[in-house]
């Protein structure tokens, strides 16, 4: 009798143990909400902070790697976090880091157009996604794969890298790293160097880019966005 009941609480409790053998093994990704509130980052073509675009994009691939099955933590949601370095040192204990930010491009492209009556900067040159990795980070080759294996599965969703900052002028001249995927070397970048895991930036879409603004802040193209990026990690990690 004893022996029944107790191979009933062992059948009751499999899926449960089986859940958690799985948790403990799921990689933990830090997701890093590029800028804080005094300096925001770009400002898209009509007046948005790139702090409020990251914020919303992070939480949303959050979500998505959660369903995946990986762990995740938040890294500079509330806007405070100035110092870049403490963002690594807090990601130390993941094993892997994603810092989430939105494009502009360089200050000589930028035209000016009225919205909502007041004057903002615009270019509709570029669009696109963008991803970098730094061979000063100790972990090179796992960050390379992780960020080939974002991009593949951004371009498999549909969306197209950058390709720009690879070009031959003042501010750009980030080589590629993986071409096909849009990812580019940007070794000083202090989040990517600095970061004691793998690390990864991801420049989701142009946001001086008017119709790139507007797609970025729909809740089907970043929910398709983040699926994506998701996707990418849960592969390479
Ligand atoms: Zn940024």
């Amino acid at each position: 009798m004893r022996l029944i009941v107790y191979n009933r609480a062992v059948r009751a409790l499999f899926p449960l143990l089986l859940c958690v053998a799985a948790s403990a093994h799921a990689a933990t990704v830090a997701i890093d909400v590029g800028h804080f509130i005094e300096e925001p980052g770009a400002t898209s073509a009509r007046g948005r902070p790139e702090l409020d675009f990251n914020r919303d994009l992070a939480v949303e691939i959050e979500s998505a790697a959660r369903r995946d099955g990986l762990k995740t933590m938040l890294i500079g949601y509330d806007g405070f976090m100035s110092e870049l370095t403490r963002r690594t040192a807090a990601a130390a204990a993941a094993d892997f880091l994603l810092s989430v930010h939105h494009d502009s491009v360089q200050p000589h492209f930028l035209e000016s157009w009225e919205f909502d009556r007041v004057e903002r900067a615009f270019s509709d040159r570029y669009s696109g996604f963008s991803l970098f990795v730094s061979r000063k980070n100790r972990s090179l080759t796992r960050s390379l794969a992780c960020a080939s294996a974002i991009g593949e599965a951004l371009r498999g969703a549909g969306f197209s890298p950058s390709l720009y900052h690879a070009d031959p002028i003042p501010g750009e001249n980030k080589p590629f790293a993986d071409r096909r995927n849009g990812v580019h070397y940007y070794d000083n970048l202090i989040v990517l160097k600095t970061a004691r895991t793998p690390a990864v930036l991801l420049e989701a879409g142009v946001i001086v880019n008017r119709d790139e603004e507007l797609r970025v802040q729909s809740e089907e193209v970043r929910r398709r966005i983040a699926a994506s990026v998701a996707d990418g990690l849960r592969r390479c990690l």
